[in-house]
């Protein structure tokens, strides 16, 4: 068994509408090679994660092209 996130696999595609005027967001894509699933933390904890934690969250990035918006949604990892 594997831990993946469903939506990097397009096992799943997830729908998202724009809070700020309600289009659909597009998915650009996961976004932990930039920042660590806990980015939201304070850089104490963050270091404090770094062993032993499994990452079962992937943090996605969504946009919409419409209002020039984007949003942080984190996906749950799924075993397959
Ligand atoms: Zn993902
Ligand atoms: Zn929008």
């Amino acid at each position: 068994m594997e831990l993946v996130c469903p939506l990097c696999n397009a096992m799943i595609s997830y729908l998202l509408k724009c809070p700020k005027c309600n289009h659909s967001m597009e998915n650009t894509g996961a976004i932990q090679d930039y920042f660590d699933d806990y980015s939201t933390y304070l850089p104490m904890e963050l270091t404090q994660r770094i062993d032993g934690v499994p990452h079962d969250q992937c943090m996605h990035l969504f946009y919409c092209s419409h209002c020039n918006s984007d949003k942080r949604v984190s996906i749950d990892r799924v075993f397959i």
